[in-house]
């Protein structure tokens, strides 16, 4: 539930809806606005009897919000997030973040030569993952520990943030302490246990969107990491299962909006895991960049053909450069 204070209620007024919400037995979350002050409660199970709380001076409306989101949601938080990884900034206003490097570490030496590739090209973020969440048992599973050491060392070495998945409980503190971003994969979008960890954290969490999510499931897996009091969380539009098998996933890209409007938190996009095929990742940025997403996360590798993981879909670091060049004309255009 909502609760919408009058625009020229007291702090005082506030104070005592928040200490008859808390003798409910709920949480209030005071909202300052511009124009007014809501309250929104948290906790229920159900439906709140707002009985007593409407009748409170100072009290406009109530408005109950029925989704399973509330905190993602922006009915609670009109105003949109920024979220600030290490210095790089997502959300309304920011220049889109580029995130860019391999699917999976597979040496020190490739991940130097991923980092410098990136940084040339005008990248702002290093990925590369060091526990791969693999289809099969016997394809290469990841570096652990010692791929993340490598992630670090390159990041830190171009000035590149870093992100990294993670798949399980355990992984989050050695993950926490070399990474700069936690990365939920969309088959650990409803992994609750794991969102909940990661939201006792306070570190920045690139929330992936499951294979078939919907967006209410997608922003309420958001919630549990919200909720747990981690409120640094960007979304991540991945590509869904659908019928069509010519593309890896069929990239819903009019998510974008709706998470845009139905949420404050930043969203954006990954268009190598959502096609699966290279000739399509620079056309599907530009397209998710007129859509309104906040950044792009892509796999370039120093060589492709040679990858452990996922080379049909990555770039070379000279077409990603190109790309960048290309995307840079296309910001140019729609800022105008
Ligand atoms: C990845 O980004 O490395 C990855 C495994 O992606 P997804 O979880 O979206 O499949
Ligand atoms: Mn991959």
């Amino acid at each position: 539930m909502l609760i919408v204070m009058h625009h020229h209620a007291t702090p005082e007024q506030v104070d005592q809806v928040i200490a008859a919400v808390k003798v409910m037995g709920l949480t209030a979350e005071p909202i300052p606005g511009s124009l007014r002050t809501a309250i929104g409660v948290l906790g229920n199970q159900g439906y709140v009897d707002d009985s007593t709380i409407r009748t409170l001076p100072g009290v406009r409306e109530t408005i109950h919000v029925s989704k399973p989101y509330k905190m993602a949601s922006r009915d609670f938080h009109p105003e949109a997030s920024i979220i600030d990884v290490a210095g790089v900034k997502f959300g309304d206003g920011e220049k889109p973040v580029m995130i860019a490097g391999p699917c999976s570490i597979e040496s020190e030496q490739q991940m130097m030569d991923a980092a410098e590739q990136v940084k040339a090209g005008g990248g702002q973020m290093l990925r590369g993952g060091a526990f791969k969440p693999r289809t099969g048992p016997h394809s290469f599973q990841g570096l652990g520990i010692e791929g993340l050491k490598y992630l670090q060392q390159a990041g830190k070495a171009y000035g590149l943030p870093v992100v990294t998945e993670v798949m399980r409980i355990e992984q989050l503190d050695p993950i926490c302490k070399y990474a700069d971003m936690l990365q939920i994969g969309a088959r650990n979008m409803q992994n609750f246990d794991l969102l909940k960890e990661v939201g006792k954290t306070k570190h920045p969490v690139l929330l992936k969107r499951g294979m078939s999510a919907t967006i209410e499931e997608f922003l309420a897996a958001a919630e549990y990491i919200l909720s747990e009091g981690n409120g640094n969380v960007v979304l991540c539009e991945r590509g869904i299962r659908t019928f069509e098998t010519a593309t890896r996933n069929t990239l819903d890209l009019s998510v974008v909006p709706l998470v845009r409007e139905l949420s404050h938190l930043p969203i954006v996009v990954d268009p190598s895991h959502a096609t699966g095929k290279r000739m399509l990742v620079p056309v599907m940025t530009k397209a998710a960049l007129v859509a309104g997403a906040h950044g792009i996360m892509m796999e370039v590798h120093p060589n492709p053909a040679q990858a452990l993981c996922d080379g049909a879909q990555s770039l070379a670091g000279g077409d990603f450069a190109e790309l960048m060049q290309e995307i840079e004309r296309l910001l140019e255009f729609l800022q105008s």
